[in-house]
């Protein structure tokens, strides 16, 4: 292909290191910050990342000609670590061998993205001409140089929505055989899927058989099979329950759903499948789906309306990529599928959610893409399916209010299942919150004047019932009435003022005064969120309660009417209901329904305070805080044991469960794990099986407690963090349990490992989402990253890029009133400890992914408890050093040794 630049734009690269700039081609120049923001205000540059060189900067405003957008507008949906190397992989093009090198790495990948929309065997041509024809006008500033490669078509090209394909309807499933698994037939289709000449595993064919125990026919209703199944890192878990999994549903005729927490684990799982169902049946359906929840797919409803105006300046260009993106994804997943997460933060990460179906707006039939629609795709695709991949969040919401019972989960393997009572506990809260209820008001009643696009509002969506049911219409309208009292655009502002408009505004009003006054967490300097127990409550604060309660429940009144009304509708259909205006009911009475219940649920908590407390439950009030900023304001409502919730709607109408992870056992201690399960409150006890890892955690890892770094003293522990991460060359991660902490440490550090080549990213701190930092730490072993709980909960990073983690102390539980009750409520300290070994059991599994890693697992802590010791693998050494000597040990062994010769101090067990 030959290189077809119109010129040679001049390029512009900085790091933690320094600022590089090459103009033309003469020989790259290593330039001042105030030169590097001169020389790009002053002529359009070619960067890489411009959000992330302007942080570098510390020039908000800087823009320029970005390879990022070039990149996802010539190849949309192709994978690219947004790094100078990863544009390099991508292009096939040379690494730059140092900071200096990349300019005229941008000047060639610029040249080459140009010359690829002029070569005629360009795979993503299709589109690219209409949609530059848009982006001209928009002024993007690669349309001028893209208009004299990209050649017009000799026909007019289909637009998005025609070129899709449409899903197909099927028939309704049958229910699935009762077939029971004998061992060895379970054992064969293991070697099936490993391979027959692999290496035997007696761990995973032990754990195969096990968990095959959850799909035997069930013998009571309301009493399935439940199988705890904890695996140590390096078993094969995947395979080992994907055979039993695979053997059933090819037997039985039915579906199998696999639930994780992370996005990294459904990945794996998709790739792994792959050993045991063709990408596509003989049908040209597809035997393994990927499931999400829906606010993570593009609707195209939103789409059409963001390009054809709703969406105007940078936002407007972002849709023209976005619908690039469309036409070559996989599945229309927006978050974590195949559009860049990078995409996002290049303009607006709220631009991305807006595309998406969040709030239940979804017309169903009544929309015009509904037949093409990537949601309904995957649904359906999931009726038909053997296999369902899907999360914890979701296997919940299904099950709670799913629109089609048949495609309900009966048989589910919950893998991370150590994850499994948070995401319970967070689907099954109530917040009545101010966010929260302005959502409720547009939904009911549109967007406000100054908002554009097609969020017009119930009576909007059912417009026919509206014109042909006066029953209906008179519902519609009260609902209508009844949410003008909900808070609408500027609420936060009239707070402020002290001037709340409206019965629910009010309540806020008295909710954020109440925390200001009563919070004593230490938060309200600091800047983080406020809270305070929803006990002792004044008597103004629980009047407003019950005046917003009254507003609520005369707003729940006519929603229950137009729900009776649209039932009544699909029972007896008059003549002007054709079939696209049934299905639109049916969806609308989807979305009633959940909304009363959340209704309900409000009124049920207004309802408490002031009054005595449900024991069931824990309630508070917040103001929600970043960096001393308020975005929102409301009271909460979280079930002391989320467990119970999740086993009536979960556990209970399913046949067979199995809840897996490497730590689901506190040290070889079962209760807690029982516990979490959920299984108590449908008087099912669970078969329990534990298999040890294969490592020899005796000569791969190694934990040191550094006992010499005060706690509190920011900068002995950044000075700590730098150190630790020279002395392994980078493949560090730094976990932090306070945000704050976490950007004081990286603030001090960056520079300084970027002068020794050690490039240093962080949450938090970098405008670069999670799974890229994930993404470019793994593509680069001498990267290191500092992040969350978040972070060490979401990484797989196996090999040389992890090689030490450092925790800057024991990772205490945050003392929140929640935390506090369920404290109370299990065992006081020994809850803590509990938690704790968790964290620490789960951030060193981070460390040890293969039998070929190596690695130090260190924590910053002058007084680990002894106690919290068994929270580490069995043979893993342990020794308490000042910082000097972990030094030395973690340069050891980046030199290819790893001492194990100094005494364990771990108690006896
Ligand atoms: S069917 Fe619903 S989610 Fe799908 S494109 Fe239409 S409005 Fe969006």
């Amino acid at each position: 292909m030959s290189a077809a630049p119109l010129r040679v734009l001049p390029a512009l690269h900085a790091s933690h290191a320094g600022c590089w700039a090459r103009v033309d081609d003469l020989p790259t120049r290593a330039i001042s910050k105030g030169e590097a923001v001169t020389a790009a205000a002053d002529t359009p540059h070619l960067v890489l990342n411009a959000p992330v060189l302007a942080s570098r900067l510390g020039y908000p405003d800087l823009s320029g000609l970005d390879l990022l957008e070039l990149f996802a507008f010539v190849h949309p949906a192709r994978f690219m670590v947004p790094t100078p190397k990863g544009l390099a992989h991508a292009l096939g093009l040379a690494e730059p061998a140092n900071d200096a090198a990349v300019p005229a790495l941008l000047q060639e990948a610029a040249a080459h993205l140009l010359a690829t929309c002029a070569a005629p065997d360009w795979a993503e041509r299709e589109g690219a001409w209409t949609a530059l024809q848009s982006l001209i006008r928009m002024r993007w500033p690669w349309a001028t140089l893209l208009n004299p490669v990209i050649e017009r078509p000799a026909r007019a090209e289909r637009w998005l929505f025609t070129r899709l394909p449409e899903w197909e309807e099927a028939g309704e499933q049958h229910q699935p055989r009762q077939v029971t698994l004998d061992d060895a037939s379970v054992l064969d289709r293991l070697a099936d899927l490993t391979g027959r000449d692999a290496e035997q595993r007696p761990g995973q064919r032990d754990y195969a058989i096990e968990v095959a125990r959850a799909f035997a026919p069930r013998a009571r209703a309301g009493s399935p099979h439940v199988v705890l199944a904890e695996a140590g890192t390096g078993i094969g878990k995947t395979l080992g329950y994907l055979a039993p999994a695979s053997l059933w549903s090819e037997r039985s005729d039915g579906t199998i759903w696999v639930s994780t927490f992370t996005k990294a684990l459904q990945r794996q799982l998709r790739q792994e499948s792959a050993r045991a169902w063709p990408e596509r049946r003989a049908d040209g359906s597809a035997p393994v789906v990927l499931r999400k929840g829906r606010e993570n797919y593009l609707c195209l409803l939103n789409l059409e309306d963001a390009l054809q105006g709703g969406f105007a300046g940078r936002a407007a260009i972002l849709a023209q990529l976005v619908a690039r993106w469309a036409a070559y994804s996989r599945d229309g997943d927006m978050i974590g599928g195949d559009l860049p997460g990078w995409l996002g933060t290049l303009f607006r990460q709220r631009a991305i959610a807006s595309l998406t179906d969040r709030r239940g707006e979804c017309i169903y039939a009544g929309c015009p893409h509904f037949r093409k629609c990537f949601i309904e795709r995957a649904s359906r695709a999931s009726a038909q399916a053997d296999l369902v991949i899907a999360n914890h969040a979701l296997v919940m919401v299904n099950a709670a209010r799913g629109r089609d019972h048949a495609a309900r989960p009966t048989r589910v393997v919950f893998d991370e299942g150590h994850h499994l009572f948070d995401a319970a506990d967070a689907t099954f809260a109530a917040a009545l919150t101010g966010a929260e209820a302005i959502e409720l008001r547009r939904w009911v009643i549109g967007p406000e004047k100054s908002a554009r696009g097609r969020r017009r509002g119930l009576a909007a969506r059912l417009a026919d019932i509206s014109s042909y049911d006066e029953a209906g219409s008179l519902a519609i309208a009260a609902a209508r009435e009844a949410a003008d009292a909900l808070p609408g655009d500027g609420w936060m502002q009239r707070l402020a003022e002290g001037a709340p408009w409206g019965p629910v505004e009010e309540l806020l009003a008295a909710v954020r005064a109440a925390v200001y006054a009563r919070d004593e967490s230490g938060g309200q300097d600091a800047g983080y969120g406020l809270e305070t127990e929803a006990a002792g409550l004044d008597g103004a604060l629980v009047e407003k309660a019950q005046g917003a309660r009254a507003a609520l429940a005369d707003l729940r009144l006519p929603l229950i009417r137009l729900g009776v009304r649209l039932e009544a509708l699909l029972e007896e259909p008059p003549d002007w209901l054709d079939g696209a205006g049934r299905a639109r009911i049916e969806g609308a009475r989807h979305s009633l329904t959940w909304r009363i219940d959340m209704i309900g649920a409000w009124e049920a908590m207004l309802d408490r305070l002031g009054g005595a407390a449900d024991a069931e439950f824990v309630d508070w009030l917040a103001v929600d805080r970043s960096e001393a900023r308020e975005y929102d304001i409301g009271i909460h409502r979280h079930w002391l044991d989320p467990m119970k919730p999740f086993a009536r709607t979960v556990l209970e109408p399913a046949h067979g469960v199995v809840l897996t992870s490497a730590t689901l056992r506190d040290g070889e201690d079962w209760r807690a794990a029982v516990a979490r399960s959920g299984a108590g409150h449908i008087e099912v006890a669970p078969h329990l099986t534990a298999h040890e890892s294969p490592f020899d955690y005796a000569q791969q890892a190694e934990v040191l407690i550094v006992t010499d770094v005060p706690r509190g003293d920011i900068p002995a522990l950044a000075g700590a963090y730098a150190r630790l991460f020279e002395a392994s060359g980078g493949g560090a991660l730094g976990l932090f349990t306070a945000i704050r902490r976490l950007r004081a440490v990286h603030g001090r550090i960056a520079d300084r490992l970027a002068r020794q080549g050690l490039p240093l990213y962080a949450q938090h701190v970098d405008p670069i989402d999670t799974g890229t930092l994930v993404d470019i730490f793994r593509d680069d072993p001498a990267a290191s990253l500092l992040g969350t709980d978040a972070l060490r909960d979401g990484m797989d990073v196996p090999g040389h890029s992890l090689r030490l983690v450092v925790m800057e102390q024991v990772p205490w539980p945050r003392p929140t009133i929640l935390h506090r009750a369920r404290r109370l409520a299990n065992g006081g300290p020994a809850y803590d400890d509990s938690l704790i070994r968790a964290r620490l059991a789960q951030a060193f599994g981070r460390l040890i992914r293969t039998r070929a890693d190596r690695g130090h697992f260190v924590v910053l802590s002058s007084a680990f408890p002894s106690r919290l010791l068994s929270a580490f693998p069995k043979g893993t050494p342990i020794r308490r050093v000042p910082l000097e000597e972990a030094l030395q040990r973690i340069a050891n062994h980046a030199n290819g040794q790893l001492p194990i010769d100094a005494p364990d101090v771990r108690p006896a067990r």
